[in-house]
């Protein structure tokens, strides 16, 4: 799955929802987020994001991030 990280915070560019064909993006108070168990691991979001805020969960160090995904993309609309 891909990630969204911190850089996302209060950035929201959204162009990343525009490309995800399994829409699995959620809009949450402060950044959005991705349904881990949703994202088909297409990575097109990846290079679309200008802050640079979408990492392969491969990446190390993410852990904290993913579970962050996870539990918010389970509470917040899907967008
Ligand atoms: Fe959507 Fe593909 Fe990005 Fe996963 S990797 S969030 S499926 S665009």
């Amino acid at each position: 799955t891909y990630v969204v990280t911190d850089a996302c915070i209060r950035c929201k560019y959204m162009d990343c929802v525009e490309v995800c064909p399994v829409d699995c993006f959620y809009e949450g108070d402060n950044m959005l987020v991705i349904n881990p168990s949703e994202c088909i691991d297409c990575g097109v979001c990846e290079p679309e994001c200008p802050a640079e805020a979408i990492l392969p969960d491969t990446e190390s160090g993410l852990e904290k991030w993913l579970e962050l995904n996870a539990t918010f993309s389970a509470q917040w609309p899907n967008i």
